[in-house]
């Protein structure tokens, strides 16, 4: 369940603008939901909801964790050796993908960004002074 908090922008206003005004508004909402606790309460909900996405699969060798193609073989990834701890932790002697670094799934784009309320707080300071903004 999405908490009634200021910053979740729906979807059919990306591409809108803010003028200073309305920013400056926004900055109000998202103080009074950083004082009631609303703030946090989003900030729990979106870290549990992330950290419940599953990995995606490495686009660049189809999760085989091998790198197969041109530039693969160009670097000689289906031929690289593995060092002896990632051979144990990829279960395999052989086989590299530079961009899953073996694995054969990636970590979740939007896990890499965490979310604070200290960060809201200062998007909350920017919205207040930066004399109008662009949602995208
Ligand atoms: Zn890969």
């Amino acid at each position: 369940m999405q908490p009634d908090f200021a910053c979740v922008i729906p979807y059919n206003q990306i591409g809108e603008a803010l003028d200073a005004e309305e920013a400056a508004i926004l900055s109000e909402r998202l103080y009074a939901d950083i004082g009631t606790g609303a703030a946090e309460e989003y900030v729990i909900q979106r870290r549990t909801l992330l950290k419940a996405m599953p990995d995606i699969t490495c686009h660049m060798c189809d999760g085989l964790g091998t790198r197969t193609d041109e530039v693969g073989h160009d670097l000689m990834m289906p031929e690289k050796d593995l060092e002896p701890e990632q051979a144990v932790k990829l279960g395999r002697a052989r086989g590299w993908c530079n961009v899953c670094r073996g694995h054969g799934s990636l970590f979740a784009f939007d896990k890499a960004h965490d979310l604070t309320v200290t960060d809201i707080a200062q998007f909350a300071d920017f919205c207040l002074t930066s004399g109008g903004i662009f949602l995208y």
